[in-house]
């Protein structure tokens, strides 16, 4: 790719190279037209609609560099988000590095949930393994009066969440280092959500173009993906309201175990959701049980 290219054709290459490099992953054959569109859109400081709009625009030779370096990155397998440094997600613009995982859309099913299931008026609302603070983020937005607690066991991938509280201006959102409800002692929430690691340490899609490039640790979790569930669903009792809701993704085989552990853990009301792309992703559960404190 050489400069005096027109956006159209630069778009044309740009696919045509992914295309090349295709593949790797299975899961990314749809997506070469928006990634190319993304990274252009980004070098140009413009839109997606301003590419459709202006097709026929001579973008500069350092651009048109620019584009061919990052869909040389782009081929190799990394991820558009932390080429370009953000994702779009629900209604917010989140930075992300390598600390985080990049936020999916399948995530936002938790945000929409959260909302639906949570109380009207204030709440105390934890997200456990905030990563770019997306779900925290996504939920102090959408509702002012909450109390929102974001916990992540890693302090890069905190410094970039309190980043996107602060660009966002969602600054009553508080953080917390840890591993799940460890800075959370003796404290108590209305809603408990978490988007954990939940692939199987020994999936060979770790080792994939794509989530090779993401941190592992919030990828994996033992030999079934689950160890991070069941740890969150026995402990999360202990910080659940009554009535309290917890909500956690999970992967799309995962739906009938995770409900079963949360069964028996004394959880009522467990329902699990499919995603937009009809995979099982969600499931959520109410604390109904009187507190263990009581019986003792
Ligand atoms: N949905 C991610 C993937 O399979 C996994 C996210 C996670 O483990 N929380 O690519």
């Amino acid at each position: 790719m050489a400069g005096n290219l027109t956006i159209d054709a630069l778009l044309t290459e740009g696919v045509n190279r992914l295309q090349g490099a295709g593949n790797r992953t299975a899961d990314d054959v749809s997506t070469h037209t928006l990634d190319t569109e993304l990274l252009l859109a980004h070098i140009l400081g413009k839109n997606r609609t301003y590419l459709k709009a202006h097709p026929e625009q001579t973008p500069t030779p350092e651009q048109a560099r620019r584009y061919t370096a990052f869909i040389d990155r782009r081929a190799a397998g990394e991820p558009v988000a932390y080429i370009v440094g953000y994702r779009d997600f629900w209604t917010l613009r989140l930075a992300v590095n390598p600390a985080v995982l990049v936020p999916r859309p399948e995530t936002e099913l938790l945000v929409e949930r959260a909302l639906a299931l949570g109380p009207a008026g204030p709440a105390s609302v934890a997200d456990l393994g905030t990563g770019s603070g997306a779900i925290a983020l996504a939920l102090a937005s959408e509702r002012p009066q909450w109390s929102v607690t974001a916990v992540d066991i890693s302090a890069n991938a905190l410094s970039i969440a309190r980043e996107n509280a602060a660009t966002l201006g969602l600054t009553r959102v508080e953080f917390l280092k840890g591993a799940w409800f460890v800075p959370l002692r003796n404290r108590q929430f209305d809603v408990i959500a978490s988007n954990p690691p939940y692939v199987s340490e020994t999936d060979t899609a770790l080792k994939g173009a794509t989530l090779q490039h993401e941190p592992q640790i919030a990828l994996a979790s033992g030999p079934d993906g689950l160890s991070a569930i069941r740890e969150i669903v026995s402990a999360a009792p202990d910080h659940l309201k009554r009535h309290g809701w917890l909500l956690l993704e999970h992967g799309s085989d995962q739906a009938t175990e995770v409900a079963h552990e949360l069964v028996a853990r004394g959880f009522g009301h467990v329902r699990s959701h499919r995603d937009l792309a009809g995979h099982w992703r969600l499931t959520e559960a109410q604390w109904v049980a009187p507190h263990e404190d009581t019986l003792k």
